[in-house]
């Protein structure tokens, strides 16, 4: 079971709020749970009547509702009558908090397919908050075909059904009638009657069985997945082991690393290791931007699996794919590019690659065969792959592979002098320069001037070179604005982006470029076209996913939590300043980073990186730092709480070691 149950039912006043209340309080008997009916029609309320039925010195936890309108009809003529509209972001907030805390027993509103707005149902607001579901059924004539009808309709949308109550005079052969035909199990069987009351949380329910059996089993259940998917801590032991002697890591010195602790589930910022819960401050590789098992993503998914999972994308192509490029192609328009067409991969380092590639080739069909080279930004980081470590920073990471290499020239991105010098003298043999705009993320969060951007949109343009945006790290609003570029005044020829594309689900990557470009690889020979594609390339799944992260990306409300999550981040970085052992506080939108002060001036050991990485795990906060570098990268749900802990936990492990 998840965070709380759904309680639906087969029509409208078939006794879904009685069950709701009779849950709710045998629910709050064993764990913290509270009663909430999001949207409400009519007077009087269900959530009103049912505080009606509780005895006055009950403590039983009922939630207001969120939605609330006077004309008995369904919800959304209800709004429409009194000019409102039902948006399903607020419900999912409320829900949030409230199962922040406590385990919420959600009410729905009539049957699955009553409409709450123009497009989406009740079925739509259990899926999109990921809740199992209880359906409710009267034993009244209609009621095989109406509850098989919905039992059906739950499995289409891939909700999971725990079971079915039957309510109203006892029906004998009904239940296992029933039970046969669905294929799910009868919970409990209630006769209620209006004037049933306070009774209702009287003895005669505490002692009936098939409840108490249902709820036990319930709590039960949420604890050990709570604990664990796996049951026990052996279990994870024994995972961890075998991981040892199995996995290879990325970016990994396994001569340092004791053992892997074993993630066994998640949700929106928290990681569980089986019961110890860690917050993700680092998005999980800065892929997580709307938070883990984000329910809309999960769904848009689950439908997308069952429809085409994969299938080869050169000579044949599909909706997600065309589907994501236009709203790609729209997005960068909005925001002052001339792009005009999606290349897809499925990692960011091949994304650069195949900037880099084609704006090689384009030189050489285009009559630009003596720009052969590429200009990158000292400190920067475009990937593992040989291409995209060539216009890496050398010395660090890749300084192994560096015979391997292709040559590149760097400048310095605090310095505009190094830049036009740059442009200067090699400014006729560039075929491209690549920048990650605004900050230079695996080169530790390093924050440059807009205006050096600025200056190499002037010099670029005068000299014909072209320029790659790796927005690989920045795009999707992790610098504050969908693009980091829109802090200056560049455009880029190419845009690389991956990541954030699909909500940290899947892999996927995406290489933008103008028509100009595109139409120099035409012709009647395959001498000319881009000869380059993967397996997986623009695979169905992740394209869905990535469309539906857009589709949360571009609704307004989205911006609020954004810039709570900045300006608390930037309160947390302010509470630090104070402290001498560290300095360079910075941020940029979602990113914040500090310096620590190391003793002998130099970079952290990776022994010392690794400790505090482990202690901070340990503390509850997943951080990786990089260098000497502390830095926060979370999803954009992160509560203020989180937050603080995150920076709290930074100051803790920093001071205990020095
Ligand atoms: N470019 C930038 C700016 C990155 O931050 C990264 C990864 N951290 C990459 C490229 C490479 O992406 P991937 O790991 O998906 O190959």
């Amino acid at each position: 079971m998840s965070e709380g149950l759904f309680i639906t039912g087969t029509d409208t006043d078939v006794g879904k709020t009685v069950v709701s209340a009779l849950l709710t309080y045998s629910f709050a008997q064993k764990v913290s749970t509270t009663y909430f009916k999001p949207i409400q029609s009519g007077s009087p309320t269900d959530t009103a009547t049912l505080k009606s039925w509780l005895p006055e010195t009950s403590t039983l936890k009922v939630s207001n509702p969120v939605y609330e309108f006077q004309m008995p009809a369904s919800p959304n003529r209800a709004a429409e009558a009194e000019g409102r509209n039902i948006d399903f972001h607020y419900v999912q907030k409320a829900y949030r908090e409230l199962s922040q805390c406590s385990f919420p027993i959600v009410e729905g509103a009539g049957g699955l397919e009553v409409p709450l707005n123009s497009s989406q149902t009740v079925s739509d607001l259990i899926s999109i908050l990921n809740l199992p579901c209880v359906l409710v059924a009267s034993t009244r004539l209609g009621t095989i075909n109406h509850t098989l009808l919905t039992v059906h309709r739950l499995r289409q949308k891939n909700i999971r059904c725990l079971g079915f109550v039957l309510n109203g005079p006892e029906d004998p052969g009904l239940g296992e009638l029933l039970e046969h035909q669905s294929g799910l199990p009868l919970l409990f069987h209630l006769n209620w009657q209006e004037n049933i009351g306070s009774h209702f949380f009287a003895k005669e329910w505490q002692e009936n069985r098939a409840l108490q059996t249902f709820v036990e089993k319930a709590v039960v259940n949420q604890k050990s997945e709570n604990a664990s998917n796996f049951g026990s801590i052996n279990a994870l032991a024994e995972l961890s082991q075998k991981d040892k002697s199995y996995v290879w890591h990325p970016f990994t010195q396994h001569g340092l690393v004791q053992d892997h602790p074993v993630v066994t589930r998640a949700k929106n910022s928290t990681l569980w290791m089986g019961d110890h819960k860690v917050i993700d401050a680092v998005s999980s590789w800065w892929v997580n931007i709307l938070g883990h098992c984000h329910p809309e993503i999960s769904q848009a998914l689950k439908e997308q699996v069952d429809q085409l999972e994969h299938v080869v994308f050169a000579g044949l192509t599909h909706q997600p794919a065309i589907e994501l490029s236009e709203t790609l192609i729209k997005i960068t328009r909005k925001k002052g590019c001339r792009l005009d067409k999606v290349f897809f991969s499925d990692n960011g380092s091949t994304a650069v690659e195949v900037a880099l590639k084609m704006a090689h080739q384009y030189q050489r069909q285009s009559g630009g065969n003596k720009r052969h080279r590429f200009l990158a930004l000292k400190g920067s980081y475009h990937g593992d792959t040989l291409g995209a470590m060539s216009v890496g920073a050398r010395g660090g990471f890749h300084e192994v592979f560096e015979p391997l290499m292709f040559n590149v020239d760097f400048v310095d991105p605090f310095s505009e002098t190094e830049l036009e010098n740059a442009f200067a003298s090699l400014g006729h043999e560039l075929a491209a320069v690549i920048v990650e705009p605004m900050v230079q993320g695996a080169g530790g969060m390093r924050m440059y001037p807009a205006s050096f951007l600025n200056r190499l949109n002037v010099l670029a343009k005068e000299y014909g070179v072209l320029v790659i945006a790796d927005e690989i790290f920045t795009g999707f609003y992790r610098t504050g604005r969908f693009f980091a570029f829109e802090h200056s005044e560049l455009r880029p020829d190419f845009l690389c982006l991956s990541k954030g594309l699909t909500g940290g689900y899947l892999p996927l990557s995406v290489t933008l470029t103008g028509e100009d470009i595109y139409d120099s690889f035409l012709g009647d020979s395959f001498a000319t076209a881009f000869l380059h594609g993967h397996s997986y390339t623009a695979n169905p799944l992740a394209c869905r996913v990535a469309c539906q992260t857009l589709e949360i990306l571009m609704r307004a409300q989205f911006e609020q939590d954004l810039k709570r999550v900045i300006l608390t981040t930037s309160e947390c970085l302010e509470s630090l300043k104070d402290k001498s052992y560290f300095y360079n506080h910075r941020q940029l939108g979602t990113v914040g980073a500090l310096e620590v002060l190391n003793s002998d001036g130099g970079y952290f050991h990776p022994q010392l990186s690794y400790r505090l990485h482990r202690r901070a795990l340990e503390m509850g906060v997943l951080l990786r730092p990089l260098g000497n570098t502390l830095y926060s990268v979370p999803p954009y749900c992160t509560t203020d709480e989180e937050l603080r802990k995150i920076y709290s936990v930074m100051n803790q492990i920093v001071e205990e070691e020095i």
